[in-house]
């Protein structure tokens, strides 16, 4: 069977590396829909290559402006905004669905993805974070099939008993060992972490990824978020799962069993592998990632993570086992803080500081329902933003 696949965020890393792996098998994927925000002329490109139905974009003018470059072209159909999303994301013509935007954004449109029990490829991870329980009820309510693209998770998977992957004490499983790179500034000192630049921060040196996520991988509140995801989606808790520093990302996790087996996959850094994986899943297909040289890679290194210089770990693990409302605050606080940052108006270390300021100020409510969450999201940007403007005049005066 042909899958008819949707993608949201087709621009971004993730999203053009989907393409990238169902352009090399025409015979088993079609393109049903592709989305964006506002980047209209990489999504003519993607529009007259892959001729989907329907294209979103985030806002009137970019819709406008695609529709205007695709004139002539009356294969495509083009939406806007949040309701084009969950109606592409919901539609009864697709099965599959890379749910890739980045951040909260993400979150309706992937719901709507779940509610209509699609075969949903996870790599927006924030979604997860930010509605835990109400998400994966969702999933079992629909029974969507929920596939993890983040290079763990999808390691995760591929060491665990395919039928048992929510059911992690009764499988014999002891422990997840959730492996980081570290980042680019794994060895830098305190003092250093102060001063590093955007750039910097967005220069991985494994992986080629957004901004966004490159700076979360840097203040290993990446590996915080990663943490929360893989309680929910392998039904754990924060004490079973064992962040592994592990700089050169080719182990992507490991499962450790009762019976003292611990059994890990790995691969080159290419996000082209878990892609391929969710997309074919159970079927192996080729990705185009080049083949691992382990005689060239030699040794693989392990460090606990630095909680001290890298915070944000700790504070994911703190709200997850808060509960409630809290991961939702953490994420959002998080979103801000690092837009600032990339803006040039916080620096890197305070990062940390904002989101443990924002937990701090914001109450934690049960997260009883998405309206409640997105409440909370809203009132800990607003907290967030206060905490920034406060700390930047005080650092002027
Ligand atoms: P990216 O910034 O490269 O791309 C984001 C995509 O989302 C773009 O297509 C953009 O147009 C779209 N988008 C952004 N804001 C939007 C909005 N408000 N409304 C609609 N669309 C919007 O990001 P990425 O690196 O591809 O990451 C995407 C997601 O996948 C993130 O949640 C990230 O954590 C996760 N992820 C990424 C990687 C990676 O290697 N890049 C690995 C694991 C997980
Ligand atoms: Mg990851």
């Amino acid at each position: 069977m042909k899958r008819n696949v949707t993608i949201l965020g087709a621009t971004g890393s993730i999203g053009l590396n989907t393409l990238d792996v169902i352009r090399r098998h025409p015979d088993r994927f079609g393109v049903y829909a592709l989305t964006a925000s506002t980047s209209v002329d990489c999504m003519v490109d993607l529009c007259l290559e892959f001729a989907p139905q329907y294209a979103v974009m985030a806002d009137e003018p970019s819709a406008q402006s695609l529709s205007e470059r695709l004139a002539g072209n009356d294969r495509t159909r083009v939406l806007v905004g949040e309701e084009g999303l969950c109606q592409v994301a919901g539609d009864p013509q697709c099965d599959t669905v890379m749910a890739a935007i980045v951040g909260a954004a993400g979150l309706l449109p992937t719901l709507s993805a779940v509610r209509a029990g699609k075969r949903v490829l996870l790599a927006n991870k924030e979604a997860l974070v930010m509605s835990g329980k109400l998400f994966m009820d969702a999933v079992v309510e629909a029974g969507a099939e929920l596939l993890p693209i983040d290079s763990e998770h999808n390691a995760i998977f591929q060491c665990m008993p395919p039928d048992r992957i929510r059911d992690t004490r009764g499988a014999g499983i002891t422990r997840i060992l959730l492996t980081a790179s570290g980042g680019p500034f794994r060895t830098f000192s305190a003092e250093s972490l102060r001063s590093v630049l955007p750039s910097e921060a967005c220069s991985h040196p494994n992986w080629s990824m957004g901004q966004k996520i490159s700076v979360d991988s840097a203040t290993l509140m990446n590996k915080g978020l990663e943490l929360i995801e893989a309680c929910w989606l392998f039904n754990t808790t924060p004490d079973l799962v064992e962040v592994h520093v592990h700089p050169e990302s080719i182990i992507h996790s490991m499962v450790e069993y009762a019976d003292g087996s611990v059994l890990a996959q790995l691969g080159s850094p290419d996000m082209r592998t878990p892609i391929a994986n969710g997309l074919a899943w159970p079927e192996r297909i080729d990705a185009g990632v080049a083949p691992l040289d382990l005689f060239q890679i030699g040794k693989f290194h392990f460090e606990r993570p630095d909680l001290d210089r890298f915070p944000c770990l700790r504070l994911a693990a703190e709200a997850f086992r808060l509960g409630g409302t809290a991961p939702a605050v953490l994420n959002a606080a998080n979103e801000e803080a690092v837009a600032a940052f990339l803006d040039g108006k916080l620096c890197f270390a305070d990062i940390a500081v904002i989101i443990e300021q924002t937990l701090a100020r914001v109450a934690t409510v049960a997260a009883d329902s998405f309206e409640t969450i997105f409440e909370k999201d809203a009132e800990a940007r607003v907290v967030a933003r206060e905490q920034m403007f406060k700390a930047s005049v005080e650092g002027h005066s």
